[in-house]
């Protein structure tokens, strides 16, 4: 029996997570789920999974959550504090599946106490790599990539051999506009942008994905993750999202996983990991599948691309002002503020604005993460005006 917390509960991934685990009551017992703010979603999946704890992260939504959950017994926390509480109550393995840098205290909060900790929440990996792979280390956690295309790698990558990688191949699908012009895309809308043609997701990763800034963040979360430098990391365009990622080695082998397009997938991995468990997708049909294409990416329609190749390679803060430039512009963008090709220019600006020393301590990553965000944010004044 494994105690589990899922941060993030009510998203895309953590529904996905609460799935798996309700499908397998006796091998799973849930301790805490978050939310920011969705108080009948947390409700229900608390009552549904009989979770000891409910917090919500903004406390306004404190009183509706007591009210929702009053009679159950299931305990009830809000605030920022109150989830990284949560994460630290020492349960055996931790879904971070919460969306954007407000995961990095609660993801270093379950590190803390040394359990299993599953990353899909990529960007405090993207901003604090470094911090979050040495706490792992003092702290003796267990880190697992959620990211279908690190789960990829996590499952073809053999550690003892990393010398004998040349190359390791992450897959993109090119989202929704892979094949528009930057005058087409110059007209994107919300609506239009988080249709993601393949996978179902969260708002701001489905936005990521059009920009394909999702890529660049991968770029730079698997040199955090992985002992293998960004410069050996590439990125191609693999429309039908079927194979997730390679590893490739000096000799010729070139390691892949496939799959289905559903994160039940690296999640059931993280889940049952070292061993295997099932999952009810139907397994990929490869006749039907048919053929599998690959081109390479287009740094000059998608931008975001090159800044984020630029800023691991740079280093220092350089990932941590793109993080929070981008996050700033999406969401403005979802909001209608700005345009979609405004996304990158505002985080090309921001990093062109602000070049501060590498942050080395918890405290400097989230200073620079909060004076770039202000910087974007007056960006996104000047658009609007
Ligand atoms: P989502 O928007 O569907 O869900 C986000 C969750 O975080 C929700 O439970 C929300 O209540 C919570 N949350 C939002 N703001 C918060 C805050 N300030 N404090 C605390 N909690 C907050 O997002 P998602 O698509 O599930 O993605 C979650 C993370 O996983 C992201 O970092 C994303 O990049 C990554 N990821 C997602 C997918 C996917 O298929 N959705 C795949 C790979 C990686
Ligand atoms: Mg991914």
């Amino acid at each position: 029996m494994k105690t589990v917390n899922v941060l993030g509960a009510t998203g895309s991934v953590g529904t996905s997570t609460l799935d798996l685990v309700e499908r397998e009551p006796e091998a799973f017992r849930v301790r805490a789920l978050t939310a920011n703010c969705d108080v009948a979603g947390l409700a229900a999946a608390a009552i549904r999974t009989n979770a000891e704890l409910a917090v919500v992260a903004d406390e306004a939504c404190l009183p509706p959550l007591r009210d929702a959950l009053a009679g159950t017994g299931i305990a009830t926390a809000g605030g920022a504090q109150a989830v990284c509480d949560a994460a630290a109550n020492g349960a055996d393995w931790t879904m971070g599946a919460i969306v954007g840098c407000a995961g990095l205290r609660p993801t270093l909060a379950a590190i803390e106490q040394g359990g299993t900790v599953v990353l899909a929440n990529k960007e405090p990996l993207v901003s604090a790599g470094a911090i979050i792979t040495a706490a792992a280390a003092r702290y003796g956690a267990t880190l697992l990539p959620a990211d279908s295309e690190h789960n990829a790698i996590f499952q073809c990558l053999d550690l003892s051999q990393v010398e004998r990688v040349r190359r390791i191949i992450l897959t993109a699908s090119g989202g929704p506009f892979r094949d528009w012009s930057l005058d087409a895309m110059a007209t994107v809308t919300p609506t239009q942008a988080v249709a993601h043609p393949n996978w179902s997701m969260g708002a701001k990763i489905s936005v990521d994905s059009a920009t394909m800034m999702n890529k660049g963040l991968e770029l730079i979360e698997a040199a955090a993750l992985f002992p293998i430098p960004a410069e050996r990391i590439e990125i191609v365009i693999h429309r039908q999202s079927v194979i997730h990622s390679l590893v490739d080695y000096v000799d010729g082998s070139m390691l892949a996983q496939l799959g289905p397009s559903d994160m039940r997938v690296p999640i059931a991995h993280c889940l049952a990991w070292p061993e295997r468990m099932a999952t009810p997708m139907a397994p990929l049909d490869l006749v039907r599948i048919g053929r599998l294409d690959f081109e390479a990416p287009d740094e000059t329609r998608f931008r975001s691309l090159a800044l984020a190749r630029a800023a691991v390679d740079a280093g220092g803060a350089r990932p941590a002002i793109l993080n929070a430039a981008n996050e700033i512009a999406v969401a403005a963008f979802l909001k209608g503020a700005i345009g979609f090709l405004e996304i990158a220019a505002i985080v090309d600006d921001t990093l062109q604005r602000y070049d501060p020393a590498a942050p080395e301590t918890l405290d400097a990553v989230l200073h620079v993460d909060a004076e770039a965000r202000r910087l974007a944010g007056e960006r996104v004044k000047d658009c609007v005006a």
